[in-house]
């Protein structure tokens, strides 16, 4: 088959729910990927902050090949292997105490907002418990991931969602007390905004939310799921605050490319908690995804992956900051490590896109006009230089 007959018959039976680039990526090696015409992109999308390792990686190739032979899934009426090391690393990464593997990062979500609502149940007996979300936030498309996302386009046709949920507006904490009741449960954000345009939290937001929940007895959810995994220099966007959620979200490049999520609780949280019958999943936790897990780990720890994000994001700062101050229509940049925003004014973002992957370039965007940049954590310099230059014939 040519690849335009793979494009026909993808749109001829695969619903249109994406508008997909134009072409069809056959395999990849680091931090480039081929098309099934043989072109070549240098990747600094990472399939959604998905791929942090690079492609073929042959550490983390030959573990999930070895896992394959040796057992892909059991259900979660018996232990397995790779569930208990991969729980243990996750928890020990984070200093918090249980872990719950999903099959995305929205079912994390839904787990989370299950597990603030059972520990709001238990400890005052009653229901209608309201949790606290952002405005401009992005959890997933589930009815529950939804109904705590900020954004009207994306609910508006599946109303009624989920009740109790109240938008504040991130990085500004009066709203958040403002919407603080005798019934507030949780309070969920992503540390670092990641579809809604690249917006990190403001360190004074963050401690504040934090010590209202401590006031309160509020849970406090923080989605790590696009900005956790060593993307901001640090293993969790938090560690970096000093500020420790109650519940965490987990996700794309918890399993680099595994389909794979979690949601981590603290002993608090665990303390009044799901129990046998309140939750579950038949995949959630396969060994075929937990050794991927578990593999990640010790490939950040082996690879000092997060030691070489902290090393080189000065210098992608400075090349992007140099962007901002050549080209009027870029006005500002924002983000944390490798999770970076270039915020463009007057002209439309996807037609940049485009002419970059045309270029040979893949990046993406986030909200209405950011050029979003979260590339393999494993580029160098050097690919940095050759992005700039790719990103500047694209303008
Ligand atoms: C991608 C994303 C999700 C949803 O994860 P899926 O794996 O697509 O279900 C939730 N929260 C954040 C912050 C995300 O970036």
């Amino acid at each position: 088959m040519k690849t335009s007959d793979y494009m026909k018959t993808t749109d001829e039976y695969v619903l249109h729910t994406y508008n997909r680039f134009p072409c069809v990526l056959e395999k990849g090696e680091g931090v480039r990927l081929y098309d099934t015409d043989g072109k070549e992109y240098l990747d600094f999308a990472a399939g959604i902050a998905v791929f942090a390792l690079g492609y073929n990686n042959p550490k983390y190739n030959e573990a999930v090949k070895d896992q394959v032979d040796k057992l892909i899934h059991t259900s979660n009426l018996f232990y397995n292997v790779p569930m208990s090391t991969a729980a243990k690393k996750l928890a020990e990464a984070s200093g918090m105490s249980k872990v719950f593997f999903t099959n995305s990062g929205t079912e994390a979500i839904e787990g989370a907002i299950k597990a603030a609502r059972k520990y709001a149940y238990l400890k005052d007996g009653g229901t209608d418990h309201e949790i606290i979300a952002m405005k401009h936030s992005f959890h997933g498309r589930s009815l529950g991931a939804l109904s705590v996302t900020g954004n009207d386009h994306y609910q508006e046709p599946f109303k009624p969602l989920i009740g109790g949920i109240k938008f504040a507006d991130f990085n500004d904490l009066e709203s958040v007390k403002a919407c603080v009741t005798d019934k507030t449960c949780a309070i969920i954000m992503e540390t670092v905004q990641g579809e809604g345009g690249i917006y990190p939290a403001e360190p004074a937001f963050l401690e504040g939310v934090r010590k209202l929940c401590d006031e309160k007895d509020i849970l406090l959810i923080l989605d790590e799921i696009q900005c956790g995994m060593g993307r901001t220099g640090h293993m969790f966007a938090w560690q970096e605050y000093g500020v420790k959620p109650d519940i965490m979200t987990n996700a794309k490049a918890l399993g680099c490319g595994v389909p794979v999520g979690a949601f981590v609780l603290n002993e608090k949280a665990a303390s009044k908690s799901l129990v046998p019958g309140d939750h579950g999943t038949t995949y959630g936790g396969n060994p075929l995804a937990t050794r991927a897990v578990d593999t990640v780990f010790d490939i950040f720890a082996e690879d000092h992956i997060i030691e070489h994000v902290q090393e080189i994001t000065p210098y992608l700062e400075k090349r992007l900051d140099e962007l901002v101050s050549k080209y009027d229509f870029l006005s500002t940049r924002r983000g944390k490590g490798f999770m970076q925003g270039l915020v463009v004014e007057g002209r439309p973002v996807g037609e940049i896109i485009n002419k970059a992957l045309s270029n040979g370039l893949i990046i993406i965007s986030a909200g209405s006009n950011v050029l979003r940049l979260v590339p393999p954590l494993v580029i160098e310099k050097s690919d940095i230089d050759e992005m700039i230059e790719k990103l500047e014939a694209s303008f």
